[in-house]
């Protein structure tokens, strides 16, 4: 499927027919154009010719059938992981991807052990969506939210990424509300300011993962380029100018960050009534060790007694590496 194709195949069609396709893609979530039947027969045709829509790929579902993970095949032969979690009372989070692997190598990552390959294309960002929409509609179903956690840095990959995002918000496309849209950075300064001034309600979320430079370098090398202070300045810029919540993701790493000192460290770091830390389970990639639960518990217990918000996040997927930091293509 090659979205960018559309413009090329329709430069002669009036412009309501590309408002008719864009519905039938999106809205009505047709799989092949035969489906299309506000489309003259030439027009579809003409599409299912130059602009296939068919999405290959190889889905992995968990045993407790909650998690779906897709590996789709792009064009140029690479491959890319997507993740569809079912939550209770119908919400459904869709995790994407922003690139082929990544170029920022975090220690505890995944990804980050494979190196960075490409962006993807704005294109390739929706088709990932439109998998699991096109899959949840066999079963009545939507999907609600949508995380950029999968592979890749969303900030570094900016401009397709802000593009399948107002396709999602569109309320003729996906009419995703952007306060169901999260993007997650490992702090990429200008990623940041470029978000605050686009006037776009969606969640911005920090990989911190250590409480100050010596350690999250350690863990996180981009950590040398975008230090601390700097990621945290923008943060607040980021709060002021949108008064948004801002979450924190503490990945809970046995014996590395998970300690009483790192703990009060965090607090004194999270004065903004606006922020909150999520904690998250370390899935072993090989590295590390997952924290035990009584550091968990402890760690967490300081956080609430300094006043900082504190969320926990379940772990989802993991039996068929689908969980956070495990997308890599075993190509
Ligand atoms: N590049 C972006 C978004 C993709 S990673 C970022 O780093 O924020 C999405 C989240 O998964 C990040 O918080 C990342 O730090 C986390 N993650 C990476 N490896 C992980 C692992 N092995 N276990 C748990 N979380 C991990
Ligand atoms: Fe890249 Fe995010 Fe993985 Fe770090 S955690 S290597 S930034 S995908």
């Amino acid at each position: 499927m090659n979205l960018e194709k559309l413009n090329e195949v329709i430069i002669n069609e009036p412009s309501y027919k590309l408002k008719q396709i864009k519905q039938a893609l999106f809205s009505d979530m047709i799989e092949n154009w035969d489906q299309a039947l506000t489309l003259s027969k030439k027009l579809r045709s003409e599409l299912k010719e130059r602009m296939p829509i068919s999405i290959e790929g190889e889905s992995f579902f968990a045993e407790d059938n909650q998690t779906v993970k897709v590996l789709i095949d792009l064009e140029d032969g690479h491959k890319v992981e997507s993740v569809l979690m079912k939550h209770d009372k119908g919400r459904n989070t869709v995790c994407l991807s922003s690139q082929v692997g990544c170029s920022l190598g975090c220690k505890f990552c995944a990804t980050g052990k494979m190196g960075f390959v490409r962006n993807l294309t704005s294109s390739e960002i929706i088709m990932q969506l439109l998998y699991f929409v096109r899959l949840l509609k066999k079963e009545n179903k939507r999907v609600t939210n949508i995380v950029f956690m999968g592979m890749g840095e969303p900030f570094l990959n900016y401009d397709n990424v802000m593009e399948a995002i107002r396709i999602m918000n569109n309320e003729e496309c996906f009419n995703i509300g952007a306060r169901h849209i999260s993007i997650s950075t490992s702090g990429i300064v200008e990623g940041i300011e470029k978000l605050s001034k686009e006037n776009l309600q969606v969640n911005l979320a920090i990989s911190l993962h250590a409480p100050n430079d010596k350690l999250r370098s350690e863990i996180m090398p981009v950590n040398n380029i975008h230090h601390l202070s700097d990621v945290l300045n923008a943060v607040k810029k980021y709060v002021d100018l949108t008064n948004r919540k801002v979450m924190f993701e503490y990945i809970m790493i046995d014996g590395v960050n998970d300690g009483e000192k790192e703990a009060e460290e965090l607090s004194r770091l999270m004065r903004d009534k606006l922020s909150f830390v999520n904690l998250i389970s370390y899935n072993p990639t090989g590295v590390f060790k997952p924290s035990k639960k009584e550091a968990v518990e402890k760690f967490k217990k300081i956080l609430t007694k300094n006043s900082v918000n504190v969320t926990q996040r379940y772990k989802f997927g993991v039996g068929i590496d689908a969980a956070c930091g495990q997308l890599a293509c075993k190509e």
